[in-house]
């Protein structure tokens, strides 16, 4: 059966039900803080744009056609210890490297080595410059027949500053009959999808959140994640291949000179600083591309193995390893939720976001079989999750959130 599972994870300050006192604190309202400072206020200025108004703390570029995180400084460095040791390369181990192959062979290979470079760049950008699945937040909380009586929640907060009403934090929706639970966000107002989580450090909601990742400064999400994966991949390959390259290098010294690997070392010490900044680099980026491999045969983010830990028999987004492996690298990737460019009039442009209450096309049930086929489920709208999972499972994961609730209350 497809249907919407709760969603059993969120931000921690949000979902730590006895922290969360019966009159919640009104959203956070960031200052703004933009790379491209907004001008708004005079009757003759054009009309805001979204990215302008934005509330979280993301930095945009060229008119907000590039959305970064806030500590989006962080990339320099990343580009810095990726670019600093390959100047390195090509300046004092490629003509050695070229006259230890053929000689068009040697060429190949160090053309190569900067197609592969600028590919990884690209790469970088694609994961820090792009929203990673930012969900839109609400001006207003939900309207009150999106949360009437009958729902099964307890637990309840004020929807913002400006409403009277509250609103429970949790919403059960019946869905082919069965209970799904979504989560409260006081910040951006709505009910977060499935797998979405609050980044405390970009104060946003984000789709399929993944973690924070301060070396590309940006979250990865839903739509991010298949360009971080692969720049983390890549970059592993990049350092067994400098690591490869200086190892001959430094080979052909030893051989021509005839001399010990310490005194090749001596003849060549950029080879062999490589060797060494390669080995160390290419364990940690090594490192992370089995996690990742693990996490994405196994089709778990980050947040939720950290968090959680479940068993495959309890993961109810697990389709079997082919299945995981085409979600992440074969399913389109969704169109942004924000238009940071789009004008916004001066009447709202305290507000700029979504008037109405966003549930969502994440809330969405098909009845089918959990043995449906992977082309089924990709046929569906691709901003949906669909989760397939039966009452145990619900059961369990509420028994299991509940639990981990319970943990944080302790803390
Ligand atoms: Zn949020
Ligand atoms: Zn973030």
């Amino acid at each position: 059966m497809h249907v919407w599972v709760e969603e059993y994870y969120g931000h921690l300050c949000l979902l730590s039900k006895t922290k969360m006192p019966l009159t919640v604190n009104s959203p956070t309202l960031p200052t703004h803080n933009h790379l491209d400072k907004p001008r708004i206020g005079g009757s003759d200025d054009p009309p805001p744009r979204l990215y302008q108004l934005w509330k979280g703390r993301n930095k945009f570029m060229f008119g907000g056609r590039l959305i970064f995180g806030p500590d989006y400084k962080s990339l320099f460095l990343t580009m810095s210890l990726i670019l600093a040791p390959l100047i390195l390369f090509w300046t004092f181990v490629a003509k050695g490297l070229i006259v230890s192959f053929p000689p068009r062979w040697g060429l190949f290979i160090i053309s190569l080595s900067f197609i592969f470079t600028a590919y990884i760049m690209i790469l970088l950008f694609m994961t820090s410059g792009r929203d990673p699945g930012i969900i839109p937040r609400n001006t207003q909380p939900p309207e009150n027949e999106d949360y009437d009586s009958s729902n099964l929640s307890t637990e309840w907060g004020t929807g913002s500053q400006n409403s009277s009403s509250i609103i429970p934090l949790t919403k059960n929706i019946m869905i082919n009959g069965i209970f799904v639970k979504v989560k409260y966000c006081q910040t951006c107002m709505l009910y977060r999808p499935p797998r979405c989580s609050h980044c405390s450090i970009c104060n946003n909601c984000v789709e399929r959140f993944d973690h924070h990742c301060p070396w590309v400064g940006q979250c990865i999400g839903k739509r991010n994640y298949m360009y971080f994966f692969m720049f983390v991949s890549s970059t592993t390959l990049l350092c067994v291949f400098v690591l490869a390259s200086c190892s001959i290098n430094i080979n052909r010294i030893m051989n021509e000179n005839n001399c010990s690997i310490w005194m090749a070392i001596q003849e060549s010490p950029a080879s062999g600083f490589l060797i060494m900044y390669t080995f160390v680099v290419g364990w940690f980026v090594g490192g992370l591309t089995a996690f990742h491999l693990y996490l994405i045969a196994t089709n778990q983010t980050t947040y939720e193995n950290f968090r959680y830990q479940y068993d495959q028999k309890l993961n109810p987004y697990n389709l079997g390893c082919c299945g995981n492996f085409k979600e992440v690298f074969c399913a389109k990737i969704p169109n942004s939720r924000n238009n940071f460019r789009e004008k916004k009039s001066k009447e709202n442009s305290s507000a700029g976001f979504n008037v109405s209450p966003y549930l969502g096309r994440t809330i969405s049930a098909e009845t089918t079989s959990k043995s449906v086929e992977m082309e089924k489920r990709q046929s569906v709208d691709a901003d949906e999750i669909e989760v397939v999972i039966s009452n145990h499972h619900v059961e369990s994961l509420s028994r299991q959130d509940d639990l981990e609730e319970r943990q944080e209350m302790r803390v």
